[in-house]
């Protein structure tokens, strides 16, 4: 095992890391930018090293900047965490070189997953099933054309480069489509450097449902089960639950199935996360797949009983799964918030500042991941979320209750929060029934 690890990351996730270390036993280092000196994780970390100022591309994503406190620092192995350089297969590689392991899968596997038009041919190949599309980027709008017709509209442009809902346009009828063919390839490069866009099916209301994948690097593959993320605002995941209301045994065999089919089909290892999305005949077509921890890994921790941090870190070290498939049960039901420091009511506004009070809920089945405390100042120039709030129970029905009462018991002041959406959410009647898909929220905030 790893004796340090440096933590290439901020806010809950830096923390969630540093935790996991601890547990194992190893000591760990956590960068920070000026903003973040006074910031949790580089207050509870073995050591703190400052890489930069406040703007990302001079320090988290400053990759020179952070090999260098590897090395200053004597740092064995790096921990991305999500975001930042977490998919960067550059960072990666130059990781390896200097004799610092990556904690996550091979620059190979990056670099391929990353290109969304790429790893859709994979998987297609390998027998997975994918939405309808474009056979890899589309050249030109002569073409895009073509095979707009071929697919049928409605259609959606996809920036191969793309994440985190960026460089996606819906087009409807041929007579849009060049102007957001135009639109789409232009956030690709300035978001993505690169401009590569495909062409895909656009499913009506279907329901967003990713796989859990764990993979050593023996060749040991087993998957963990589902989370449906369907809960979106603007392609943007805002609240998550285990198991999805809509699986099936059956259908959990069969996803599972086809995840671990995709991440053998890469040569995968570490965790990973194979996105689907569910029809409303329940045939599901691959996505996506991210090669990182995700921000919603907590509800899977809860129904399994498998700490996936602690498991990137024996996984990075190779040690072979101490566990297999026959070992993994589902067990009960976890729902997730993100709590945002934003305004509902502003169009969600983001809202930086001081917290001035701070109380969070406990209590049995009750989580908190979060590197906000009193008198923290949140500043103006990272992700807007503060907490995520994970709920366990042994039914649906009373982890929605108990995430109710959470929810209700949660202050924060100083700092707009959604709170007070993500409560009306849970008490949201198609919420309650599990009857909703990806366009939900953003319909209901339509009304
Ligand atoms: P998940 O929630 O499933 O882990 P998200 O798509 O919400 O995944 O992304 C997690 C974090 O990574 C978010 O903070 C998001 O802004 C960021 N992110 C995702 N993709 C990219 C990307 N290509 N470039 C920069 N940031 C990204
Ligand atoms: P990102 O890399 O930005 O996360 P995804 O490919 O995962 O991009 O898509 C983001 C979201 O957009 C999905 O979670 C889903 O809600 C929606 N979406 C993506 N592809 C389709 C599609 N073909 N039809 C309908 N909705 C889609
Ligand atoms: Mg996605």
């Amino acid at each position: 095992m790893f004796e340090k690890v440096l933590i290439a990351n901020r806010g809950e996730i830096a923390v969630r890391i540093i935790r996991a270390c601890r547990e194992l036993g190893i000591r760990c280092v956590a960068v920070y930018s000026t903003a973040d000196k006074n910031a949790l994780h580089a207050q509870i970390a073995d050591e703190a090293i400052c890489i930069g100022p406040a703007n990302t591309k001079d320090s988290y994503l400053n990759s020179q900047a952070l090999l260098a406190a590897c090395e200053i620092t004597g740092s064995d192995a790096v921990h991305p965490g999500f975001g930042f350089l977490s998919e960067n297969a550059d960072f990666a590689r130059q990781c390896n070189k200097c004799g610092i392991t990556f904690i996550g899968p091979s620059p190979e596997s990056i670099e391929m997953l990353g290109d969304k038009a790429t790893a859709k041919e994979t998987m297609k190949k390998a027998g997975v099933p994918v939405i309808p599309g474009s056979d890899g980027a589309v050249k030109n709008i002569d073409d895009a054309k073509m095979i707009a017709n071929e697919i049928g509209y409605p259609i959606l442009v996809k920036a191969s480069a793309g994440g985190g809902g960026r460089g996606i346009r819906l087009v409807e009828k041929e007579s849009d489509l060049e102007s957001r063919f135009i639109a789409a390839k232009q956030e690709a490069k300035s978001f993505f450097g690169d401009d590569g866009v495909y062409l895909e099916k656009f499913i009506i209301n279907p329901r967003h449902v990713e796989i859990q994948v764990v993979a050593d690097k023996h060749g040991n593959v087993v998957h963990l089960g589902e989370r449906d993320c369907s809960m979106q605002r603007r392609n943007q995941k805002v609240l998550e639950e285990s198991p999805s209301p809509i699986m099936t045994e059956e259908l959990r065999e069969k996803m599972g199935e086809a995840a671990v089919k995709a991440a053998k089909a890469c040569g995968y290892y570490n965790v990973g996360t194979i996105e689907f999305l569910v029809d409303k005949n329940l045939d599901f077509y691959f996505m996506e797949m991210n090669t990182r921890i995700q921000v919603e890994h907590p509800v899977t921790e809860f129904v399994t009983g498998i700490d996936l941090v602690k498991t990137q870190l024996k996984i990075a070290s190779d040690e072979v799964l101490s566990f297999t498939q026959d070992d993994v049960k589902i067990i009960g039901h976890s729902i997730e918030c993100r709590i945002n420091a934003e305004n509902p009511s502003m169009g969600f506004r983001p809202s930086p500042g001081k917290i001035i009070a701070l109380h969070t809920p406990g209590g049995p089945g009750i989580r908190m991941d979060s590197a906000a405390y009193q008198g923290y100042i949140i500043p103006p120039y990272y992700d807007s979320m503060i907490a995520k709030l994970i709920v366990y129970a042994p039914t649906r029905e009373d982890a929605i209750m108990k995430m109710r009462w959470a929810l209700s018991e949660f202050i924060v002041e100083g700092v707009d929060t959604n709170i007070d959406f993500q409560l009306d959410l849970i008490k949201n009647p198609s919420f309650e029934s599990g009857e909703y898909d990806i366009g939900f929220l953003d319909r209901l905030m339509k009304k």
